[in-house]
């Protein structure tokens, strides 16, 4: 992927940039917002839908909404819009819970799957509610064993003993991305079943669940699907496992006739089963609204812009900068999820400094400075600012100053 140079050259980038109109969907008050991988801005349509579902579903057609305006349809209607961004059919997933309950479910539900193998294998470092989930799973059930290998060492650790790989396809802190077409078909050779999390992937890469022949994935609504703080997250099932495997949360909404009202479960057919409790519906509406900016967009241009965004504020950091800031990701941008990070000592007052200069990225224990590349509202221009001013900061030690130094409760 060929870099820039100079400023001038990321304006002309703009100038032909075949998303630049996306930013319009978004208020920005933010002058650089590198922060859209973990929590994205507020599209323009999604403060009228909710102000549509507050004033007229919920305000005055009440009850009634549940029908009249689809509310009992969003989870498949939101798992049909998320679908073609990663590769399923509209059938394989719905939104539902959070993304560390769906962990829950999908994996007690594989391990039900698998007779005589006990063994969830990950990788240490995942993010951290993956690791808790698996090993509250693991700790109800019998015999099951959560084992974590380096990233290099997964396929010599995949045995006959496997049950089921999880992953998360880009990791978080580093953005690096693991092969889903070589670990599914090497852990699904050993017997095992395959658990995608694609919480940094979905919505900035060209993911290919169907294509890579998953069994599983789960992901988060609030990151590159811009659904809003505490969004509702979602999960795929391939439609092979579906008449086959269970939710262990048997909740009414995934039984196959919830207003029947009997004393016995059972599932509904199909990817509905995966369903608990009644729909969070003003989440699902901003959820719905926010996925409805990508409608017209193909995965691969996100894919390809978000790289060559991050491409060039990494290429820029490292060949300006005093050598102080350690690069965290792969520097192959095909490597690459929608981020970039670099280590620092200092991080946590750096990324301080940057949004006291209204540049906002985050920071992640120990030492990682992140900044997220999210292709729908940055244009090339940020990027090369972003890294100018980052390399200011650091080369001018701005950044050391009492008042960029006290820890909040959230980095
Ligand atoms: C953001 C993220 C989550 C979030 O899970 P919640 O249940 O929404 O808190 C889970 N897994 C990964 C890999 C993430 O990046």
């Amino acid at each position: 992927m060929s870099t820039i140079t100079t400023r001038a050259e990321a304006l002309a980038l703009d100038r032909t940039d075949q998303l630049g109109t996306l930013r319009e969907a978004f208020d920005l008050p933010t002058g650089i917002y590198l922060d859209g991988n973990s929590l994205g801005p507020l599209p323009r349509v999604t403060r009228e839908a909710l102000q549509h579902a507050v004033e007229i579903e919920w305000g005055n057609d009440l009850i009634r909404s549940w029908t009249k305006h689809g509310w009992i349809e969003l989870p498949q209607q939101i798992g049909a819009q998320i679908a073609r961004l990663i590769g399923a059919k509209p059938h394989e997933v719905v939104a539902a819970d959070s993304t560390s309950v769906n962990l829950f479910k999908l994996g007690a539900a594989a391990l039900r799957l698998q007779t005589g193998r006990r063994v969830i294998l990950s990788e240490p470092g995942n993010f951290p509610t993956d690791l808790y989930i698996l090993q509250g799973l693991t700790g109800f059930t019998p015999g099951a064993e959560l084992r974590t290998v380096e990233p290099a060492k997964l396929e010599a650790a995949m045995d006959d003993q496997l049950a089921l790989l999880v992953l998360t396809h880009t990791h978080y802190k580093s953005g690096q991305v693991h092969d889903m077409a070589r670990l599914t078909a090497a852990a699904q050779k050993r017997g095992a079943l395959v658990l995608w999390d694609l919480s940094h992937s979905a919505g900035v890469l060209d993911v290919d669940l169907n294509g890579c022949n998953a069994d599983f994935a789960i992901g988060c609504g609030y990151k590159y699907l811009n659904g809003g703080p505490g969004a509702p997250a979602f999960l795929f099932v391939a439609e092979r496992h579906q008449a086959k495997i269970a939710s262990p949360l048997s909740g009414w909404m995934g039984h196959a006739s919830p207003f029947d009202f009997t004393d016995d479960y059972a599932a509904a057919p199909g990817i509905d089963r995966f369903l608990c409790g009644t729909p969070q519906v003003l989440g699902m509406r901003a959820l719905h609204a926010g996925l409805s900016v990508l409608e017209q967009v193909k995965p691969r241009q996100l894919q390809d812009k978000a790289r060559r965004l991050g491409q060039i504020f990494l290429e820029r950091v490292l060949e300006a900068g005093d050598g102080s800031l350690r690069l965290l990701s792969p520097r192959d941008p095909a490597q690459r999820g929608g981020h970039v990070s670099f280590a620092h000592e200092d991080g946590y007052a750096i990324v301080q400094a940057l949004i006291a200069r209204d540049i906002v990225g985050d920071f992640r224990a120990p030492d990682a400075l992140r900044f997220g590349f999210a292709p729908t509202f940055l244009r090339y221009v940020d990027a090369w600012d972003a890294a100018e001013a980052l390399l200011e900061i650091v080369a001018t030690k701005s950044y050391d100053d009492a008042r960029f130094r006290t820890r909040a409760a959230v980095t």
